[in-house]
């Protein structure tokens, strides 16, 4: 479980975040909806530190995050990103090995079984050998996605991990996400893909200009969005 408890984040003089208090229970998947500039990439990379709070509190199972234990927190917490971040110069086997050596300490033949196992689950045995200029856009994500896989972490933020694909590689990406909602793990998915958003979400947050505009059961919010920014967004989209 993550709490969020008033979290306020600014760049400066630009003031992002406002007054966010929000829980994300366990084993749920959590959608987050807003227009462009709204917070939704600044919550998520607030809830694992890769941007500090201004103010307020995150806490992870019960733990106020600190510097102190940000980096223990941030292994059992997998980020993908819209530019699926991969060690270019990395082979894919390399992309999933190097965490799994250098931060869980793993020995060869450990990691060789890991990489393999993350690797058939997204459907890229056979790139196991290929570096990342080689694949495509839906194909690094998903040995973006192995590679959180394989650090066994207990929660996925998802930053628009389909908004720079080509269209017809989208599916392929949304498949593997929705085997990965279906595992138990605590899941943030910032998407602009409705129809995904509708069926995989326990739990629909709506962002407006930095703040939680509203928050309710997916099937709530898509058929009866209460706040007219909702009603705008939601036609604006579908
Ligand atoms: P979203 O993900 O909803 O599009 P972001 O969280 O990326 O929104 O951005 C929210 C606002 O914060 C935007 O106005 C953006 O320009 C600003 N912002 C985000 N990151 C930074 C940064 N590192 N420095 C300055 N401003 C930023
Ligand atoms: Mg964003």
């Amino acid at each position: 479980m993550i709490e969020v408890k008033q979290l306020n984040k600014a760049f400066k003089d630009l003031h992002v975040l406002h007054d966010i208090d929000v829980t994300f229970e366990q084993g749920k998947t959590t959608c987050i909806l807003g227009a462009s500039g709204s917070g939704k990439s600044t919550l998520l990379r607030c809830i694992n530190h890769l941007e500090t709070p201004t103010s307020g509190e995150i806490y992870f199972e019960g733990q106020l995050l600190n510097d102190s234990n940000i980096q223990e927190a941030r292994k059992q917490m997998g980020m993908v990103f819209q530019n699926f971040n991969l060690f270019s110069n990395m082979k894919v086997s390399d992309n999933i090995a190097y965490a799994l050596k250098v931060v869980k300490k793993m020995d060869a033949a450990e990691i060789d079984t890991v990489v393999k196992d993350r690797l058939q689950i997204v459907g890229l045995s056979d790139k196991i050998d290929a570096y990342p200029k080689t694949l495509s856009g839906g194909q690094k994500q998903r040995v973006a996605i192995a590679r959180c896989l394989a650090m066994e972490p207990k929660v996925f933020l998802f930053d628009e991990p389909t908004s720079s694909l080509d269209p017809e590689m989208v599916g392929e990406v949304l498949d593997v996400m929705r085997n990965i909602t279906h595992q138990g793990f605590t899941n943030i998915i910032v998407t602009h893909e409705m129809g995904f958003a509708k069926e995989v979400a326990d739990t629909i947050l709506f962002m407006y200009q930095g703040r939680i505009w509203e928050q309710a059961p997916k099937h709530e919010f898509f058929s009866n969005p209460k706040t007219e920014e909702a009603k705008a967004f939601l036609n604006k989209i579908l």
